[in-house]
């Protein structure tokens, strides 16, 4: 057999930077965690507390009302006056996931850097990283694809525009944001008791809610297979170590394939990071040529597509007010 000549890739990983993005995003929720706080404190004295104004980034915790309103900008232009930002916040996400492929998952989503930070410990714990069988595996995988359906369904066949407009004008719609504040303000035991059952599950199995459950994931999963933007092995300087595969928390078998065409890629990178022969596995375009998109420009990319959605709604919601 030929011996393959192996130059090392000696390219900087992007794991620190994409850690950074995360915290830097989770740390962010939580300020606009503890602004809604005292938003609600200020309502609920009658303004006897200091005034806080509404953080707009709260309807970024609204999927389902953000999801309508996506659904109704597409169907009639119109962005909806009701929770612009998490119009706005959605928008953005979708965007990102058409470009860069599940991105939001790994680079942003809070939920999804605790669930890698659980994960890493639970790897600690039992010094390997546990995966289900297939058997148990795809269907558990399905779940957060009947969840979206049923949502799609609901909206999409089920409601007329009419309806759509008239539940984003809703009494209900307009305050989901403060009713969801109550719904952790006064946690019930059932619910601390679904969390913490989903807390250590995702001990023992990597990403439990994201694999499984997530709804918003599993939507990002399907624009994402449509990105060009696709991790791409050279099968000529490849020598099949098998360390992008181990380092993959999506459990894909990146050393067997030429391309990564999955639903459950989030173009974390971490295979690309381990990767150690030079040019060997890369983010490439599929469509026009295929043209290696590096790993700093991934980065700069996402923040890129979510500030620029975000600004565009704080002028609107400037305008607005
Ligand atoms: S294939 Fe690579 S980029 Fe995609 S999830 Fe796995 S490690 Fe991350
Ligand atoms: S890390 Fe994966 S792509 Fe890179 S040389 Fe090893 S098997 Fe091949």
């Amino acid at each position: 057999m030929e011996k393959k000549k192996i130059i090392r890739n000696d390219e900087k990983g992007i794991q620190k930077t994409r850690f950074i993005v995360q915290s830097i995003f989770a740390a962010l929720c939580l300020w606009i965690g503890v602004e809604f706080y005292f938003f609600n404190q200020y309502l609920e004295t009658n303004g006897a507390t200091a005034f806080y104004s509404r953080p707009p980034g709260v309807d970024g915790f609204l999927p389902i009302s953000s999801f309508m309103s996506f659904y109704l900008f597409l169907t009639t232009g119109e962005v909806h006056s009701a929770h612009p930002a998490g119009f706005f916040i959605f928008f953005s996400i979708v965007l990102m996931s058409l470009v860069f492929g599940k991105s939001f998952c790994s680079w942003f989503c809070p939920i999804g850097f605790i669930s890698e930070l659980v994960g890493d410990f639970g790897e600690k714990i039992f010094k390997r990283r546990l995966k289900l069988p297939k058997w148990l595996d795809y269907p558990l995988r399905s779940l957060k694809y009947l969840l979206l359906g049923f949502l799609a369904y609901s909206v999409i066949f089920l409601m007329s525009e009419l309806a759509l407009k008239s539940f984003l004008d809703s009494p209900y719609n307009q305050v989901s944001d403060v009713k969801m504040y109550y719904f952790f303000a006064n946690i019930s035991q059932t619910a601390l008791i679904v969390i913490g059952v989903l807390f250590v599950l995702s001990i023992v199995i990597r990403n439990f809610w994201c694999r499984f459950l997530c709804p918003y994931g599993a939507l990002l999963g399907i624009f994402s297979l449509l990105s060009p933007a696709k991790i791409q092995r050279n099968e000529k300087s490849c020598i099949d170590c098998g360390l992008c595969n181990k380092a993959c928390p999506s459990f894909i078998k990146v050393d067997k394939v030429k391309t990564v065409i999955s639903d459950e890629c989030s173009t974390c990178l971490n295979c690309v990071d381990v990767c150690p022969v030079k040019d060997t596995l890369e983010l490439k375009t599929l469509l026009p040529q295929k043209k290696r998109i590096s790993k700093k420009n991934v980065a700069i990319g996402v923040v890129s597509i979510f500030y620029s959605c975000n600004r565009i709604c704080n002028d609107n919601w400037q305008l607005e007010k």
